[in-house]
């Protein structure tokens, strides 16, 4: 792999000022009653041969839900794999709206719905079409490659779509073609990427609101106090925390590090909700929220998305019974976003 210096450049892009939504309150439901909701949702999705896919940052009871009824935990590409290889007519998407549409795109003839369709994504809502569009008519001589937390519109401009677990492997490949890149949306992870690559990317200017508070200065506190631990990093945080990593990886290449590593504590800078399925396959192994903004910390600034805590159990039921949160993508975007969507699934290295 190349490590020589990048050739980087950067831009602002008029990123539309974003309402970020508190954090839904918790859905105050008694044991009897929360157990009674489990067990219609189940015997809905067993009425609509549907199949429920859940994301690795959605809450517990969710992800547990998705494996008790034969579904899938995961990461946005594995859901939608999974979806799209499932026999059933109906994918259950528990997650934010970008997983939804990926999941239509590769399964059109499924119906695709979800708990609510205003769960959505800091990284797509940053990176609206038409501005997106024209700085990608600026730059005719780049290769388009975006992040899979993206509209449908902006897959369907792009050349490439990738996800984190592969990114760096694609940039690669097309910076050993002599190919200059264009990325969009996260300018993190894409810093990350030419910084690693020695590609040349110029970048669109979005963040994740979860990843980008994560603090250097408090994880060097926390290492002070647990000095054996190990530092898991996602790539959207910022590059002082992610120059303090044992290891950087996709949600999938945490988790199996967290089973892997002869360690038994570890410093995790990525959503909460990944703590479910690390303590799964690494029981006993100590979990540290990596710090945010610390005390006082708002819905900006802690490690859990406001939009993946919005999948909850009554909204997962109603919209089952309502079916009114389906995910709609108009045939021809979807089919131009399939092509760099499937681009990505044949890519091997
Ligand atoms: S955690 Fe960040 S990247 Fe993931 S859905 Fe939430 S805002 Fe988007």
């Amino acid at each position: 792999m190349m490590r020589s210096s990048t050739n980087l450049s950067h831009r602002r892009s008029s990123t539309p000022i974003m309402n970020i939504p508190a954090h839904p309150a918790e859905v105050q439901i008694s044991p009897e009653q929360r157990q009674t909701t489990i067990e219609n949702i189940k015997q809905l999705l067993q009425d609509q041969n549907a199949t429920l896919v859940a994301h690795y940052y959605t809450d517990p009871e969710i992800q547990a839900l998705a494996e008790a009824t034969g579904g899938c935990v995961a990461d946005s590409l594995e859901m939608a794999r999974f979806g799209a290889n499932a026999d059933a007519e109906m994918v259950v998407v528990a997650g934010v709206r970008f997983m939804g549409e990926t999941a239509k795109i590769l399964s059109p003839e499924k119906k695709v719905l979800m708990p609510t369709l205003e769960a959505t994504c800091s990284l797509d809502l940053g990176c609206p079409i038409d501005a997106f569009s024209a700085f990608c008519d600026d730059h005719p001589d780049r290769t388009v490659v975006v992040y899979a937390n993206t509209s449908a519109a902006v897959k369907a401009r792009a050349d490439w779509v990738v996800t984190s677990s592969i990114a760096l492997d694609v940039v690669e490949h097309l910076s050993d073609q002599d190919q200059k890149i264009l990325w969009a949306p996260d300018r993190y992870l894409g810093a990350y990427v030419a910084e690693q690559t020695g590609a040349d990317v110029l970048l669109w200017d979005g963040a994740c609101v979860v990843h980008e508070e994560f603090k250097a200065q408090g994880i060097r506190d926390l290492k002070q106090v647990y000095p054996e631990a190990k530092v898991l990093v996602h790539p959207e945080s910022p590059s002082a925390v992610v120059a303090l990593a044992d290891v950087v990886g996709s949600t999938s290449q945490l988790i199996n590090a967290v089973e892997l590593l002869d360690a038994e504590t570890f410093i995790v800078a990525t959503d909460r909700g990944i703590f479910y399925k690390m303590a799964q396959r690494a029981p006993g192994k100590r979990l540290l929220e990596a710090p945010t903004a610390g005390s006082g910390a708002t819905c900006k600034s802690c490690a859990h998305c406001p939009w993946m805590a919005m999948n909850n159990l009554p909204l997962l039921e109603k919209g089952l019974i309502t079916q009114d949160q389906e995910i709609l993508v108009p045939k021809d975007l979807a089919e131009r976003a399939l092509k760099p969507l499937q681009r990505m699934l044949n890519f091997n290295r």
